[in-house]
């Protein structure tokens, strides 16, 4: 089944609230119907696989990492629907991109971080679900009292806004436990 109208949906919310769960959910019913799909990921992240995006509750797809994200236009030539991981670690060139193959008639599904660990939006994110037709903001379980997160807490004292990492010095929290100190 082709797409007549290219589309940009963005998955966004904190660490652990089931982003590239629901980007696994979206692309592998996009593969019952048939379409063409690929999946990619930067290249920074290998905290599970290099050829795999895996979600925290272990489902995975096949993916290829990318360190240029012009190689995400070459590599889409044939293809129709399209998810990216991790967006918020390719640089602002990912922008352009997306638009380029969302106006080529291809659906693009991107899952990132809204926010760093400071609270601050990151990277290109604010533009891409600016551009986006469709924007799935989720939220995690709080790690301090089990509220609804929309924060990624560091609980570790490194001050680098890229810090790969998981539940060891990440974790999920609600606003009132974000801020307090
Ligand atoms: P994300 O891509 O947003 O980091 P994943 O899709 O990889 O999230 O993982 C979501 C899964 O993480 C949940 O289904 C759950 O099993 C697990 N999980 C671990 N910690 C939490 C938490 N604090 N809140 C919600 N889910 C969590
Ligand atoms: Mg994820």
């Amino acid at each position: 089944m082709k797409n007549k109208k290219g589309i940009i949906e963005v998955i966004c919310g904190p660490m652990f609230s089931g982003k590239t769960e629901e980007l696994i959910r979206r692309l592998k019913r996009s593969i019952i119907a048939k379409n063409r799909v690929v999946v990619f990921k930067p290249k920074i992240d290998k905290r599970y696989s290099e050829n795999l995006v895996v979600s925290h509750n272990n489902n995975s797809i096949e993916s290829i990492a990318i360190e240029n994200e012009n190689d995400i236009i070459k590599l889409s030539k044939d293809i129709n629907i399209i998810g990216i991981d991790e967006i918020q670690f390719f640089s602002e060139n990912i922008l352009d991109v997306c638009i380029n193959l969302a106006n080529q008639g291809k659906r693009v599904i991107i899952s990132g971080l809204d926010k760093d660990y400071k609270g601050i939006p990151f990277g290109i994110m604010p533009q891409l679900m600016c551009e986006a037709e469709l924007v799935t903001k989720l939220t995690a379980i709080c790690n301090q009292c089990g509220d609804y997160a929309s924060f990624t807490k560091r609980t570790s004292d490194n001050n680098d806004q890229v810090l790969l990492g998981e539940t060891d010095i990440y974790e999920a929290n609600c606003r009132p436990c974000f801020y307090k100190n």
